[in-house]
């Protein structure tokens, strides 16, 4: 029996892979489309991050879509909330029906003889993994940019020593019970930052145990602007200013952390000393390398400068020996009883859902070539990649990338083409990390430990990826498609005028 053929299929169904969905029922209504989602729900990052106090880390008027206003007053929001948004985008648009979920992507073969893509789904049946088949004109991955079956725990000495729940963020347990425990947060990152302030409700004592310190700022979690506009404006109008005032702010944040790095550690240290007050040694909360070469960790409220202030959690600075009986042995020779220990310690990068590509039936490495406007791929047909910035807000970048896919795909279709893949001919484009140190998280490291298996960059455009939303907007929405660097062509028979196959540059 033929394989199912749909014009478009999208991995996954998390607030890209929806956002997607929504650009190309409004761009390209014609398309036959379907998200393949590997768990059984919507929300990807959203739904599957449960721990305590998981919130975003931007403002929602960027993180939102650029179609949906964002109406809650909170705009450093909720998991729950951000998945409440992202389920009713999908199910006020009819692309919860689109879903087909419990199905994931593991392999995709391009065929240059029937300008399809073969994607190979395996489900569970049964008990048992059941592989079938679809075919595709486009294929859209939308997988996010982490594995969710092996968040990176590191292998750390004496890990059977202690009894306790050793818990992962991205594995955590419904019924996990920490009231009146001591609990030891390994990490520094937004989620460490995150952790902290929420579990002192019910913990006896919570540290944060980090290798360096982070920088954080303190940010208010409503926007009283937006709340008063809305008493009088429609709320699409005030999502705009929201995202523009948004724009302007994260960018002109970034811009100053790269030109005047003194300047903006100095407000950051400056804020951080006021909120913790004379008696948390500031050390703690010093980092020693320049704002935004990291990402900024947002303390929505001063939530976690309160909790420290109050002697409810404290921060630690040091190395871990091993892991004991009792909690963890530093290699200062301090020991921090536990008995709980979180380990906050990030992701492992997964590019396209982990899946294998192959173009006509010989293996594909992403990582040999480069990416293209950061959306597509050096030498392969009709693929498309969202990743959004990794230095400000995610859906800045991923609604403009899916406008982008729906624009080529509008354009083939207008002039016959079928096949379309970005091909290099220009000796001086150098290729470079995908993720750069000035990227604000091209040092993170979980972005370091990937970086050789991630596609590249080009030092110039349209191999660029700037992680800037001020320069990816004109050229990902109004730049030509055919800029001399992607090369279209007509290969099924009847699909030109010719009848045949025809190349066409
Ligand atoms: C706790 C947390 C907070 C964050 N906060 C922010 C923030 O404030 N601002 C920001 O910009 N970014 C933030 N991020 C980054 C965040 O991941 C992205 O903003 C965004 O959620 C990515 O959405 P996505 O749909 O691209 O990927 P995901 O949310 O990861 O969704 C991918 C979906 O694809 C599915 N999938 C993957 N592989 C396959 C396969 N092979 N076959 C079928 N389905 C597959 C998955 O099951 C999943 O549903 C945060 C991340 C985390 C973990």
């Amino acid at each position: 029996m033929a394989a199912e053929h749909l014009n478009v299929l999208i991995i996954g169904a998390g607030l890209s892979g929806v956002g997607a969905a929504w650009h190309l029922q409004n761009q390209c209504p014609s398309k036959t489309f379907a998200l393949l989602e590997a768990r059984q729900a919507i929300g990807g990052t959203w739904d599957i991050h449960r721990y305590p106090g998981v919130r975003s880390d931007s403002e929602m008027y960027t993180y939102a879509y650029n179609f949906r206003p964002w109406t809650d007053s909170k705009v450093i929001a909720d998991g729950a909330t951000i998945l409440k948004y992202i389920r009713d985008t999908a199910s006020e648009n009819g692309i919860d029906k689109k879903v087909r979920y419990g199905v994931k992507v593991v392999k995709a073969d391009w065929s240059d003889d029937t300008a399809t893509w073969t994607v190979t789904t395996e489900r569970q049946v049964d008990g048992s993994p059941k592989q079938e088949q679809i075919t595709c004109d486009f294929l859209l991955s939308c997988a996010g940019y982490y594995s969710y079956e092996k968040p990176n725990i590191p292998d750390f000495a004496g890990r059977d020593d202690f009894k306790g729940p050793v818990v992962h963020p991205q594995q955590w347990p419904d019924d996990l019970d920490y009231t009146g425990k001591t609990v030891v947060i390994i990490g520094s990152g937004a989620t460490a930052v995150t952790l902290l302030p929420s579990m002192t409700d019910k913990a006896a004592h919570v540290t944060m145990l980090q290798r360096t310190p982070t920088y954080m700022a303190n940010i208010p979690e409503r926007d009283r602007i937006s709340d008063t506009l809305r008493k009088v404006m429609p709320d699409m109008m005030v999502h705009r200013l929201g995202r523009a005032r948004g724009v302007a702010l994260q960018l002109g944040v970034f811009r100053l952390a790269k030109a005047q790095p003194k300047v903006l550690r100095g407000a950051l240290l400056g804020m951080a000393k006021r909120q913790l007050g004379s008696k948390v040694d500031m050390k703690h909360f010093t980092p020693n390398y320049n704002p935004w070469d990291q990402r900024l960790c947002a303390v929505p409220n001063g939530d976690l400068f309160k909790a420290v202030r109050s002697g409810k959690a404290s921060v630690v600075t040091d190395h871990i020996d091993r892991f004991t009986a009792k909690g963890i042995k530093l290699k200062s020779g301090q020991e921090l009883e536990a008995d709980i220990i979180i380990t906050a310690t990030g992701f492992n990068i997964q590019l396209i859902g982990g899946m294998t590509l192959s173009k006509n039936g010989k293996a594909v490495n992403l990582s040999k070539g480069m990416a293209y406007r950061g959306t597509l791929f050096e030498g392969i047909p009709n693929l498309g990649m969202i990743f959004g910035y990794t230095n400000s807000s995610w859906t800045l970048k991923s609604d403009i990338s899916s406008e982008y896919i729906c624009r080529l795909i509008n354009y083939m279709d207008k002039h016959g083409y079928d096949r379309c893949a970005p091909v290099n001919t220009d000796p001086s484009v150098k290729p470079e990390y995908f993720v750069t140190e000035d990227s604000g998280a091209g040092s993170a490291g979980y972005i370091q430990r990937a970086l050789e298996m991630m596609p590249k960059q080009g030092n110039k455009a349209p191999w660029r990826v700037y992680m800037n939303y001020l320069l990816d907007l004109p050229a990902l929405r109004l730049s030509p498609l055919n800029d001399g660097v992607m090369k279209f062509s007509s290969l099924r028979k009847g699909n030109n005028a010719a009848g045949g196959r025809r190349a066409v540059a």
